[in-house]
């Protein structure tokens, strides 16, 4: 942990939060420069969440405080890692810079992958590459990264690739020759210490512009892991090599959607066959055909039997009830077993369904109702 002392001016209560104010803070805010904020004690209490607010810095903190002067602490695991996830940002927006003039129109640090937005609506597979190689490759170089405090002319003739609108001094990061901007936030002292960039993934947002997902250090080698131990469960899941896994997956895809249409024209089949056995039973001047099974089972039924003169078929799946039938306006048959029976579900001329795991209720009810038609 990182030392520092604070001076707390006050302390507020907010519902279930306890919020210690500051004027000046060791802390970084969460959000500042698209940065992460953060993370410590103050006294005996831990930090949850640093926000800025008018001039103010607000410590959500787990315990409460009085106000005064407290030693502080910050966790400096999580800072080399902010620090780590930035200093990757300024290479990887300076490599699709050189490698394709794409230019970062802005930057989000996330707690598990950060982000680039580029001003190009797409990105070419071989420009993601590229640029992720030579990110990589200015990682291995080991470049100092300097931190200058200089003027603003003194500034302007660096050539910086974003230049801030401020008065005064400007904070200046320089990666070797490889890349000077202004910024403000934290960074580490030499790329080396970054190990790894890697993007992970692409998104197309508001239209015209690509977002780059990506991550560096201990998060890249963190994300290999899990991928990496990912793709050997599923190995072991599909009985395959990894190398053959993509192959085996469509191989299986492909055999799963033979199956089916093998399955939908032997339901269809059983269908017709059932049709021509099946009793129905006489209600009212209808004729009611019951049928319960799963939904291959029943899912031709209705085209053998509707048609059928002052036919209804019912049919019962496990979680809901069916009624169909082209002589009868189910429309009216399940109004009246929603008013009758409190039932849900929903209903067009010709198909209401109805949800319920159990038809003996609405199947007696259905007599009833069928009388009266
Ligand atoms: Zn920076």
């Amino acid at each position: 942990m990182t030392a520092g002392r604070i001076r707390i001016d006050e302390v507020i209560k907010d519902g279930e939060k306890i919020i210690a104010v500051s004027r000046t803070s060791p802390f970084y805010p969460d959000g500042k420069g698209g940065q992460l904020g953060d993370r410590g004690k103050i006294g005996p209490a831990n930090v949850l969440k640093v926000k800025e607010k008018n001039g103010y810095i607000l410590h959500y903190l787990d315990a409460h405080l009085e106000p005064g002067d407290y030693e502080c602490e910050i966790d400096p695991a999580r800072r080399k890692d902010i620090a780590c996830q930035h200093t990757a940002q300024h290479i990887l927006s300076a490599a699709f810079l050189k490698v394709a003039d794409l230019e970062t129109v802005s930057f989000h640090m996330g707690e598990r992958v950060s982000t680039i937005d580029l001003n190009a609506p797409f990105v070419l597979e071989d420009v993601l590459e590229e640029a992720e190689d030579l990110a990589n490759e200015v990682v291995r170089s080991c470049e100092r990264v300097e931190i200058l405090e200089i003027e603003k002319e003194e500034a302007e003739k660096m050539n910086l690739r974003k230049l801030p609108n401020v008065e005064g001094k400007v904070r200046v990061v320089k990666i070797g020759d490889f890349d000077v901007t202004a910024c403000g936030g934290f960074h580490v002292e030499n790329t080396g210490e970054i190990g790894l960039i890697k993007i992970v993934d692409t998104e197309k947002v508001k239209k015209v512009l690509t977002r780059i997902y990506f991550t560096a250090g201990d998060r890249a080698l963190k994300d290999y892991r899990e991928k990496d131990k990912l793709l050997k469960s599923l190995s072991r899941v599909l009985t395959t090599s990894t190398k053959e896994l993509l192959k085996r997956a469509e191989n299986l895809l492909e055999e799963v959607k033979e199956k089916s249409a093998k399955l939908d024209k032997l339901s269809e089949k059983y269908a017709e066959i059932l049709s021509k056995v099946a009793e129905p039973e006489k209600v009212g001047k209808y004729y009611l055909y019951h049928f319960s099974g799963t939904p291959e089972e029943m899912k031709y039924l209705p085209k053998f039997l509707a048609d059928r003169k002052d036919t209804i078929v019912l049919l019962e799946h496990p979680d809901r009830i069916e009624i169909v039938s082209n002589w009868i306006d189910c429309r009216k048959i399940f109004e009246k077993l929603k008013d009758q029976l409190n039932v849900e579900g929903g209903s067009s001329q010709k198909r209401a369904v109805i949800t319920a795991n159990s038809a003996s209720r609405i199947v007696e009810k259905l007599r009833e109702i069928l009388k009266w038609f």
